[in-house]
């Protein structure tokens, strides 16, 4: 399988083999075709499986013909971090045609962004809150769309952008193509898929079923000592980069402060940050300033950074739903990756939650040579999962665990003091 068989624009399949994609990943397989054909599509696919190209692709396809400088493609997505994700990428397939796309979010200069509309854009990539804001003034014009993306959908949903995007719709021609991504489907998000799509092409790909390619741990501890256990699990454990989630802003931001202390490249992400520190904190761990960065749920939305080794679930996330978008931050495109996640006692509902998901328990472990003091890891989480519906375990053997972690970065977290 390869992209030709998309029969795209040379120059976007030129743009395909720059940004170096040789096989479509299977939400590209099942989506692009029927995007192409012009059906509206229900993608049913997490962040990590290479669905924002899955959209992409048929629109520049579709921009490499028809007029110019009117918005012609419209992408919503949750956060602004996203929405530069998707635009980079955007910019990157479409970096030898015609196309412009142009970013629309809050809490950056709005001056800018009317400029750059006014220069004249085919694709806005946007936050709600930001594009009601500029259409409500006129100062965006989506009468031409012919294509609208919604892209994690339930994510939006779970944000209370609904609203806004119920407003946003009613600006667009009710002719246009739709192409609506969600990687669950809870009731209000099914009921606005009904609504907006028509006679959608429905693909899906492992909808709650977290990445194959990650393997995941459960570390009883208790609360207490849980910061002990982190940092004696990035001294023991060989890692490339380090993606730690907390349940709370203020939990982010100590204990990247901590692991600063102690030597450590690490940075926060969390909602208290102002985008700059945010973009900072994203840009710093994608260049490798920093090897750690700790974030909170929201912060992370849709981090598009490869080669994070390891995802640690410092606090188990409150959803399931939560879990699986931490640990598709790991184990993305073809490559293979850890999701380790501390659980102490009155965690167990949550993890049974997470297991009935994954269809399998998952590994017990205890870190070697660390003092649990009376605390016995072993007698932790013995909850049985002899009624859930097993999935064939894909876990790797310890040989294959201990190979050169994706990227070739291979070190111990040692501190590694920082440059003076
Ligand atoms: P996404 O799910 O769109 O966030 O994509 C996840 C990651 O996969 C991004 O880093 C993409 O650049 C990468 N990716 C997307 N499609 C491919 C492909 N066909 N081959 C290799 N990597 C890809």
């Amino acid at each position: 399988m390869s992209f030709e068989q998309f029969s795209l624009d040379r120059r976007i399949a030129t743009a395909i083999k720059t940004v170096g994609y040789t096989t479509p990943t299977p939400i590209q397989q099942q989506a692009i075709p029927h995007a192409l054909a012009g059906h509206d599509v229900l993608g049913l696919a997490q962040t990590g499986t290479g669905k924002t190209a899955a959209f992409l692709l048929p629109i520049l396809q579709r921009l490499t013909k028809g007029p110019q400088r009117r918005v012609r493609a419209l992408i919503i997505a949750p956060t602004r971090e996203l929405a530069e994700q998707i635009h980079q990428m955007s910019v990157d397939l479409n970096q030898n045609t015609r196309g412009r796309s142009v970013t629309v979010y809050g809490g950056v200069s709005k001056a800018r962004q009317i400029t750059a509309l006014r220069r004249g854009a085919e694709i806005v990539v946007a936050c709600p809150g930001r594009l009601l804001d500029l259409l409500n003034n006129g100062n965006i014009d989506l009468s031409q769309v012919e294509v609208l993306v919604l892209d994690e959908a339930d994510r939006m949903c779970d944000m209370g952008f609904l609203p806004d995007i119920r407003r946003i719709l009613k600006t667009l021609p009710a002719q246009r193509q739709t192409l609506f991504f969600a990687a669950t489907m809870p009731k209000d998000i099914l009921r606005l898929a009904d609504q907006i799509l028509n006679d959608p092409v429905t693909v899906q790909i492992g909808i709650i079923a977290p990445v194959e390619t990650v393997s995941h741990a459960l570390y009883p501890i208790p609360h207490k000592l849980k910061k002990q256990l982190l940092m004696a699990t990035l001294q023991q454990t060989e890692m490339g980069r380090v993606l730690i989630f907390t349940r709370t802003k203020h939990r982010a931001r100590n204990l990247a402060r901590d692991l600063d202390k102690r030597g450590y490249r690490a940075s926060a992400l969390q909602g208290n940050m102002s985008q700059n520190q945010r973009n900072r904190a994203i840009n710093g761990f994608r260049d490798g300033k920093y090897d750690v960065l700790v974030a909170t749920d929201i912060a992370s939305r849709g981090i598009d950074i490869s080669e994070i080794t390891h995802v640690i679930n410092f606090d188990i996330p409150d959803t399931v739903d939560a879990y699986i978008h931490r640990i598709g931050r790991t184990g993305r495109a073809h490559q293979t990756g850890a999701a380790y996640t501390f659980a102490s006692e009155e965690n167990g509902a949550m993890v049974r939650e997470i297991e009935k998901v994954l269809g399998t328990q998952i590994e017990r472990r205890r870190l070697p040579d660390f003092n649990y003091g009376d605390f016995v890891p072993e007698k932790q989480f013995q909850h049985s999962t002899r009624n859930q519906p097993r999935r064939k375990r894909s876990r790797r053997s310890a040989a294959q665990r201990s190979r050169r972690a994706p990227g070739g970065r291979r070190r111990t977290h040692a501190p590694t003091r920082k440059a003076a």
